[in-house]
């Protein structure tokens, strides 16, 4: 496995990635097994995790499932215990999960539509499953001065979006929680940085109504949306040893979007 006659750019790092059972995670799963890394594949649902897991195995890669809700911290503990025990630690960490949606609807749902479960699931599962997850691994990777963590922002915490308040206050917060993190851990040898989207295609945007999709076209210079190959290939970026020198940084592969 891997890219015959160049460096594997993660060759025998340890990573977890959240989330990786679809869309951005499983193709970072994907890309960083065939860097030579050993990847933890984190997802809510078994079925997914596994199914990313047999997919890297088929490639030739390594790889196991981790099965947990990672906006419960006891469930996040649960699995850094279990993710250790596996591996015996942890070089790289991806919070990628995420939701796009709090109900099965696809209705724009205005502020005032929201209700406090809304708020709160969507906060949870971005914003406090990033905190819980950093809290584990930087218990392992200060200690040891080494490790790299990848947050997964958006354009919708940089930018804003409309009719999806609660979801650009999660990314806004993963990006200034990123901001803060690698500045406290940068002198302990350990390198924060966020990737911020522009529209991607994945499970997440596929239900987006007709119209949606063709402002988000409009709205995007390259007149296309992302893959997710684009976005894989920022974070196997910002989780190697080419961005030993980058702190606290949200890189925004976008397409050129600029507006809200
Ligand atoms: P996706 O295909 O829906 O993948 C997200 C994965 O995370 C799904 O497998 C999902 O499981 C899982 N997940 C949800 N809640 C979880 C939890 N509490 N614990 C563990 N796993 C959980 O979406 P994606 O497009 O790849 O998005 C990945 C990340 O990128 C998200 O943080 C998203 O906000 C961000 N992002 C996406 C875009 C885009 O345009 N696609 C743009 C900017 C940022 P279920 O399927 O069961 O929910």
């Amino acid at each position: 496995m891997g890219t015959s006659g160049m460096t594997m750019k993660l060759k025998d790092k340890i990573v977890l990635i959240t989330g990786a059972g679809s869309g951005l995670g499983r193709e970072m799963g994907l890309l960083f097994a065939r860097e030579g890394a050993k990847v933890g594949v984190n997802d809510i649902r078994p079925e997914s995790a596994q199914n990313v897991v047999t997919e890297i195995e088929r490639a030739g890669g390594v790889a196991r499932p981790f099965v947990a809700d990672v906006s419960s911290s006891a469930a996040v503990r649960k699995m850094f215990a279990d993710f250790l025990a596996a591996f015996g630690t942890i070089d790289v960490l991806v919070n990628n999960a995420g939701i796009g949606r709090t109900r099965e609807s696809t209705e724009l749902l205005g502020t005032t539509d929201l209700t406090d479960e809304d708020w709160r699931l969507m906060l949870a599962t971005h914003l406090d499953a990033t905190f819980y997850c950093t809290r584990e691994a930087l218990k392992v990777m200060i200690p040891k001065r080494s490790g790299h963590i990848v947050n997964q922002g958006s354009i919708a915490g940089t930018a804003g979006l409309p009719f999806v308040s609660n979801y650009c206050a999660a990314k806004a917060g993963i990006i200034g929680f990123t901001k803060s993190v690698a500045l406290e851990v940068a002198k302990h040898g350990v390198i924060v940085n966020a990737i911020a989207p522009g529209f991607i295609e994945t499970p997440m945007t596929a239900p987006l109504e007709p119209e949606a999709k063709a402002w988000v076209i409009a709205n995007t210079p390259l007149g296309r949306m992302g893959e997710p190959a684009d976005i894989a290939a920022a974070a196997l970026y910002l989780a190697s040893d080419d961005a030993k020198f980058m702190v606290g940084q949200v890189i925004s592969p976008n397409g050129g979007w600029t507006t809200a």
